[in-house]
Formats: C-alpha cells, structure tokens, sequence
C-alpha cells in the first residue's frame, strides 16, 4: 500500500515537473510553472520521506539537513535579480555536490556492508554519476565566482599553452580509472578516490579558460551535467522519480545552452573552448571619435514627434531598476497615440528572460513585448528607437565587422531607425568590452546619465510636471 502511494506521488510529481517547464516557456503563465515545480518539489520529498527504509532511524538527520536547508536556502533567495545567474550556479553546485556526496556513500556501504554489491551497470552509473557531480560542484562554484567578479577569481578568459590537451587528459584518465573500476570494482577499489579528485580538478580548469559573458550558457550546460548525473544516482538507486527529474532537468539545461547559443551565433565548441571576451579594442581609437549627446528634455521633444518608437532595454536598466519610469514614458507616449514596442534580445542583461522579468514587474502588456527576430524587418519604419541600457545587443560590429569577437552576434537593428536616444551614463563598454559603432553614427544622440534618473526626467517632462511646451 505504502509503495503504492509512492509511487503515484512520484508520478504525479514527474506530471508537474513536466507541466511546470512547459509552463515556464512564456511570461503570462510562468508564475504557474514556478507553483507547480514547488508543489511537485513538496511531492516528490514528501513521496520518499513515506518510504519507511528512508525516514526509520534517520529521521533525525533529515530533520538536521532541512534545517540547514532552510538556513542557507532563504538568504540565497533574497539576491537582487542582476546576481540570479550567480545564485543559480551556486544552486548546481549544490546540486552536484549532494549527487557525488550519494554517490561515494553508495560506493563505500555497498563494500562495507554486502562485500560486493555492484553489477558493471550499477559501478557504471556510480562512476558516471560521481564523476559528474563533482565536475558540476567546482565548475558551477568558479562560474559563479566569474561572475561574482571575485577577486581571486578573474572574470576573463585565462588561457595557456596546452591548455585543452592538460583538460582532455584529465578528463581521459578519470574516464580510465571508471573503466578498470567497471571491469573490476574489487581490485580498482583504491582508484575511486582519483576519480573524486580529477573531477574536481577538471570542473576547475574546464572554467577557467571561459569569460563572463559566456558563463550564462555554461551555467545552463552545467545543469544538465548536474541533471545527468541525478539520471545515474536514480539508476545507482533504483529511483524512477531521479530518473525522470534528472533526464528533464538534464535535457532543458542543454535546450537552454543551445537556444543560447544560436542567440550568439556560438557553437557549444566556441563557447567552450573559444576564450571569448578576451580580444580588447584600442582605447585610442574611441578617444578620436566624437558623439553627439542631447539632454533629457531633448530627447522628449524628439520622442513626441514619432509615431513609431522602438524602445530596447538592456542590461543598464536592469542595473539601475529604470524599469517603472520606463513603463510610465510607455503610457504617456501611448497616450499621445504613439506606438511604442519593446525589443527583447535573447541575451540582453544577465540572464535568459532578464527583460521579460523587469518588464512584467512593471506590467507592460506582453504583446508590445516583440522578439529580436519579429522586430527587425520593422526596424527602418521606426522613427526613433530608445535604447536604455543595452550596448552588446545594438552593436552593429556584429554584423559588419569580421574582426569582433561578437561578430556573428544576431543584434537588434538599432541602426536602421530614422533616429537613435541612447541612454548610457559613459562611452564605457558593454560585456563584451568592445567599443559601439552605433553610437558614432550621424542619426544617434547620447542621453547621458543613470538610466533611472534619466527616464524619470522624461518620464516627469512628459507628464507635464516640467516639461517643454507645457
Ligand atoms: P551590455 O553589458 O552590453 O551593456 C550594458 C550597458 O549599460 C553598458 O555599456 C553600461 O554603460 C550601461 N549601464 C550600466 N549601468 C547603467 C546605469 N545605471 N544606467 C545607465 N546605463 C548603465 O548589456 P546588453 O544588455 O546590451 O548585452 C548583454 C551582454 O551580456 C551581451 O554581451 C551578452 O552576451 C552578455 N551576457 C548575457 C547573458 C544573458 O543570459 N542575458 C548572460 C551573461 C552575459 P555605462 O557604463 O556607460 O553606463
């Protein structure tokens, strides 16, 4: 009876992992996938603690570890938005350190306890899943120590001579120590240890030749190393729940990295082995040049004067929390019968979906929320196109010079707008530290100053509040 009930409790958390990922795919039903993956989170912990081999004897230990859970689990929540690819690192860390922490305990009770336990399958899954886990702890800690900016730990590609050859024959050796493990648990036993070790060590340098601005995608791929590796726990244990969850976590972080990917025209190869981010521009060359720049009050005159206004958030709105001035110069533009529509880069600020989030906090309507793609062909009937924030994805060096490192780039054709208002506090670089055509263009006109401080002049002097002409 009691297996019984496990069961389905498994199965219908399985039913709304899957319904909460589906869920997930856009802003308007998001909130539910989030409800449901918890609920089913709940489910699936309160399924296994029925199992009356789990909660006999060791219900103290679990109290402990939902405690310390807890503790560490609810600060982790409160980081602002910008550190969430950081916090969501931290969280596979974890994830991967739990699976090869299971994994060694397994290894050791099934010796200890029944002599030799293992079938070349199930030694198999323990080295895939040990292996696994601990690449996925000390990769996801450096990534998110890159992108925490930590001090001993530089946020740019490092990279020496041989450096694939030294990783592949880490890597080579600790796929070796599985295989005479596999062939011989009893007589390999003394290598597990090394495996522990050079997974370790190879989750480190597999990082370290990788910048910031890569470590979204690799973040996501680490997700599904840590899923694949709860696949092997589920197969070491015999747990139908860590199957299906690991083999949907698994596969959603790789569609992830690869939707990523394409939105940087990158190949899984490039990002991992590409240092990219690394290629530094001339300072003097952006010393020759000049621009053009335009007060607050300007650039609202100009907005009033179009009728089709392309705003394009990026990652400086995000920094400044820019997003509810910006929804009120939405309005008061609206108002003055003004199309105003949102362009959504894949890779704008920090994170998949960064724009998305901050937008529908500050309740603008989905559908003037429009993707690069559905956008460009719209591009040279815009009159003006705002541009807050955001440098990297307007960057017109992706698609016309061969040179840069984010040629290749899809971007949002900023350029092609009759005029440009880009609001940004300096000539400072984006993610990728290269230097921005588009602002040197003959149509673009600098608005600077903080993103917030600056749409909430304008947002003000088109309520009239100090406005020109009012
Ligand atoms: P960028 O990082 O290219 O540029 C942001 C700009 O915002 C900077 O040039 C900065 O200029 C400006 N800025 C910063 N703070 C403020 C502020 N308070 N007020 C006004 N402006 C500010 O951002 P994009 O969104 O254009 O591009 C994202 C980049 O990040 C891409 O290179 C992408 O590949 C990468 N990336 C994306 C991830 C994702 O998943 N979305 C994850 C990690 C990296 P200034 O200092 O002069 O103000």
């Amino acid at each position: 009876m009691n297996s019984t009930f496990i069961e389905v409790a498994y199965l219908v958390a399985t039913g709304l992992f899957i319904f909460s990922l589906k869920w997930m795919n856009t802003p308007r039903t998001a909130r539910r996938g989030v409800l449901s993956g918890v609920i089913a989170m709940l489910v699936a912990v309160g399924g296994t603690l029925l199992d009356p081999g789990i909660l006999a004897g060791n219900y103290k230990w679990i109290a402990l570890a939902i405690v310390l859970g807890t503790v560490f689990g609810v600060p982790l929540s409160w980081v602002p938005l910008t550190a969430v690819p950081q916090r969501t690192a931290l969280s596979h860390a974890f994830g991967g350190l739990a699976a090869g922490l299971v994994g060694v305990a397994e290894f050791y009770t099934s010796f200890g306890e029944h002599g030799q336990g293992f079938t070349p399958f199930r030694i198999g899954a323990l080295c895939l899943e040990v292996l696994l886990g601990f690449l996925t702890f000390t990769g996801s800690l450096m990534a998110a120590g890159k992108l925490q900016e930590l001090k001993f730990i530089p946020s740019r590609p490092v990279v020496y001579r041989g450096q694939n050859l030294i990783n592949f024959t880490l890597l080579g050796l600790a796929v070796l120590c599985c295989a005479l493990l596999v062939a011989n648990p009893e007589r390999f036993q003394f290598l597990f240890p090394a495996v522990i070790a050079l997974a370790l060590t190879f989750g480190v340098l597999l990082i370290l030749p990788i910048g910031g601005a890569d470590m979204p995608t690799v973040i996501s791929l680490l997700n599904s190393y840590a899923g694949l590796s709860a696949v092997a726990m589920g197969f070491v244990m015999d747990n139908k729940l860590l199957i299906t969850a690991g083999a949907l976590d698994g596969s959603s972080g790789l569609i992830l990295s690869i939707i990523m990917c394409k939105a940087m025209n990158r190949s899984f190869a490039n990002v991992l082995f590409g240092a990219f981010g690394q290629v530094q521009t001339s300072a003097g060359h952006a010393e020759a040049r000049t621009v053009k720049s335009a007060s607050p009050k300007d650039a609202v005159e100009i907005l009033e004067n179009a009728s089709f206004v392309v705003i394009v958030p990026g990652y400086g709105m995000a920094v400044a929390q820019a997003q509810h001035r910006v929804r009120e110069i939405y309005d008061e533009l609206t108002e003055r019968g003004i199309t105003v529509k949102f362009a959504i880069h894949p890779v704008a600020g920090r994170m998949p979906g960064h724009m998305n989030v901050l937008l529908a906090e500050a309740e603008i309507p989905y559908e003037d929320l429009v993707e690069m793609d559905d956008i460009n062909p719209d591009m040279s009937q815009c009159d003006v196109c705002l541009v807050i924030g955001a440098n990297d994805v307007v960057n017109p060096a992706a698609r016309n010079n061969k040179s840069s490192p984010i040629y290749g780039m899809p971007i949002i054709d900023a350029d092609k707008a009759k005029t440009v208002l880009a609001i940004k506090r300096s000539m400072n670089p984006g993610f990728a530290g290269i230097e921005n055509d588009l602002y040197f263009a003959d149509q673009t006109l600098m608005v600077f100053g903080d993103a917030k401080a600056v749409t909430g002049e304008m947002a003000r002097a088109l309520a009239g509040e100090d406005g020109p002409g009012h």
